[in-house]
């Protein structure tokens, strides 16, 4: 017989048991959680690499604004009167921003979004004690404050931001330069995070590709039946960053030795693959395994033509931005 203190211990230690097993479980779930199998050399090379996200050249008045949170004179950026269609990074780093379509004139003589990019801007208390600052979430550059409840637009938000912090992109120059990258290599979460930190790449989104079915669900693929894979499609600059950088991260970012798996996640739907638009990315591809095999790398990426993205559930994008994690599971690794 066991007296009610024993018994209370017995049941809260089977509960503690419990609690183990199912964190357990979820670490099972391969990319949907931290795996903690990488060397500290392995994370090391992380951060070495993401601190290597080069910036672009400043002038002294960007500088004074962006990183010195300074604020330019109201009615005399260039953007505050700015009306066309199109899109406004961050003046650092090319992260994308703010949508014209947000944009609206409020008078003071800065440009004022209604809105945001999902997870672009980072609100944090300011130093006066009373506003709201807002920084560029990947690069922490200021871009100015933020308002609420002035009652002038139906969201009742004002996204106060300096022209000197921004970049407009319009919408018919990304319509005409703008190209696109498909890559799958395993969990789309890591995959994406590696490819929004380049510089070049406006946006980057998680989906599934290569299948036969249209319109997947997330629940479908990971049946494996639909032949889709979990994929990232990237608009990018090219007069920025060349496909070819792209393509090298991608082979550096996953190992394209394993087939049909990429470390606990296992299924064709975790294939490394390349879908490429024409012929010249091909020709890159082609090259960049040769050059791979002759490494040694016995690389089993499949070669695709490109056919339907199609775009994941929203709680599927920027993942590891939501959610402040890193993801374990695409460990960079120079490869060439
Ligand atoms: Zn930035």
């Amino acid at each position: 017989m066991l007296d009610g203190g024993t018994k209370r211990f017995v049941w809260i230690q089977g509960l503690i048991a419990f609690g183990f097993l199912l964190v357990q479980l979820l670490c099972l779930c391969g990319c949907r959680q931290d795996s903690l199998s990488h060397s500290p050399e392995e994370l090391r090379l992380t951060l070495q690499k993401e601190k290597s996200m080069i910036f672009n050249k400043l002038t002294s008045e960007e500088e004074r604004v962006i990183v010195h949170k300074g604020t330019e004179p109201p009615f005399s950026g260039k953007y505050y009167m700015n009306k066309e269609s199109g899109s406004y990074l961050c003046r650092r780093c090319d992260a994308p921003l703010f949508r014209s379509s947000d944009k609206f004139d409020s008078g003071t003589g800065w440009p004022s979004f209604d809105d945001a990019i999902e997870g672009a801007v980072q609100q944090i208390p300011d130093p006066d004690g009373r506003r709201t600052e807002i920084v560029c979430a990947h690069c922490g550059a200021h871009l100015g404050h933020v308002f609420f409840s002035e009652g002038i637009t139906v969201k009742n938000l004002r996204h106060c931001v300096n022209s000197l912090s921004l970049n407009f992109i319009p919408e018919a120059y990304a319509s005409t330069k703008l190209q696109k990258a498909i890559f799958a290599g395993g969990c789309f979460w890591g995959v994406e995070y590696h490819f929004s930190k380049v510089k070049g790449v406006l946006s980057v989104k998680s989906g599934y590709t290569g299948g036969m079915t249209d319109h997947p669900s997330y629940q479908q693929v990971c049946t494996g039946k639909t032949g889709h894979a979990e994929a990232v499609e990237i608009a990018f600059d090219p007069d920025k960053v060349s496909y070819e950088t792209l393509a090298k991260l991608f082979f550096e970012i996953h190992d394209p030795t394993e087939i049909n798996r990429q470390g606990p996640d296992i299924g064709t739907q975790y294939r490394s693959a390349v879908f490429y638009a024409n012929e010249a990315q091909k020709r890159v591809i082609d090259k960049l395994i040769a050059l791979l095999k002759t490494k040694g790398y016995h690389v089993v990426t499949s070669v695709e033509k490109a056919g339907t993205f199609w775009e994941a559930e929203a709680y599927h994008q920027e993942y590891y931005k939501k959610n402040g994690h890193q993801p374990y599971c695409h460990i960079y690794q120079k490869r060439f």
